[in-house]
């Protein structure tokens, strides 16, 4: 049950990425990282990609939650070229994590919509689209499917609409949900207000608050880069409320030796960018899931990380 794997306090989250419509880099990755041990995975809301996660599973136990946002959340947007703006420098291309951008133009399915590409473009010519889908016709064909969890992705600055998308989800929905938020474009005591908002009525550890330090930062493996991920768990645990704790925004795999050392009782970590870098060169080939040897030399260096926690 997933209820136990956080009560372990050990419970390791692989996101592949709430934007990443990749169904067969999703099914690499859980392949890849349910053979390592990890039991919980974060997915996109598409039937496509949950069928995509569940083959990767290959019959091992492993979690499954879908996450939706609301508008303005930068996890649920893509990144677009303006060619009228773009000189065709490059910048983009080389810095994008995804390795979503050819030729100056970007394959919507695997951006994840972390900004980069946005922060090293001089010519104003990369803009963000977000799509709005109804929730109704996301979740039940999902719901039916066969999920574990739900995730809000509640960052936007519009808490009308998260406590509106919230409560439809709790309406159609038994099971664990999860909060994902963070500090950016709130301040603490705003998400914290959030945060107690949307728990008031449910059930004690029913709800992960997963609060991310700086959303998609991961990728180096350093202190500095997960601090944040750790003081925001911090702030979640000093409001002392009913709710499973997991790390997020910056992750990687100093996170559970910098959170113990600082005292936070956390009950998983979830982990992106920095853990789908580490395995990114042989998740790329082709060959992947046929051939054992880089399969397995993949499995060891996932394995290490999940032992971090
Ligand atoms: S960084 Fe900007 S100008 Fe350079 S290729 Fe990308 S979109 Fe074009
Ligand atoms: S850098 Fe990030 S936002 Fe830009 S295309 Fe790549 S994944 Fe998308």
């Amino acid at each position: 049950m997933l209820k136990e794997l956080l009560d372990s306090g050990k419970c390791f989250k692989l996101v592949c990425g709430a934007g990443n419509e990749d169904a067969l880099e999703v099914e690499k990755l859980v392949a890849l990282y349910s053979a390592a041990g990890c039991k919980f995975f974060d997915l996109s809301a598409k039937p496509e990609i949950v069928d995509a996660a569940k083959r990767g599973l290959q019959g091992r136990e492993g979690y499954l939650c879908v996450s939706v946002g609301i508008k303005g959340d930068p996890h649920i947007r893509k990144a677009q070229i303006d060619y009228e703006k773009c000189s065709g420098c490059h910048k983009c291309e080389e810095i994008c994590p995804q390795k979503t951008i050819k030729h100056c133009k970007v394959l919507a399915a695997r951006c994840i919509g972390c900004g980069r590409c946005f922060s090293v473009c001089k010519h104003g010519a990369i803009s963000f689209r977000e799509e709005n889908l109804d929730l109704k016709e996301i979740l039940l064909p999902l719901i039916e499917k066969g999920i574990d969890c739900i995730e809000l992705h509640a960052m936007g600055e519009n808490i009308e609409e998260a406590l509106e998308k919230w409560n439809y989800i709790n309406e159609i929905y038994s099971g664990i949900l999860s909060i994902c938020t963070a500090r950016g474009h709130l301040s603490e005591e705003k998400m914290l207000e959030l945060i107690k908002k949307m728990t008031e009525n449910r059930k004690p550890c029913t709800t992960i608050v997963q609060a991310d330090g700086f959303p998609m930062s991961g990728g180096k493996d350093d202190y500095k880069t997960t601090l944040q991920a750790v003081a925001t768990a911090e702030i979640v645990q000093n409001a002392k409320l009913p709710v499973y704790i997991m790390l997020s925004g910056g992750t990687n795999s100093k996170t559970a030796e910098l959170a113990n050392m600082c005292g936070i009782n956390y009950n998983g970590i979830a982990i992106g960018s920095f853990a789908r870098k580490i395995v990114s060169k042989y998740i790329e080939r082709e060959d992947f899931l046929r051939n054992k040897y880089v399969f397995d030399e993949a499995v060891n260096i996932a394995k290490t990380l999940i032992q971090s926690l």
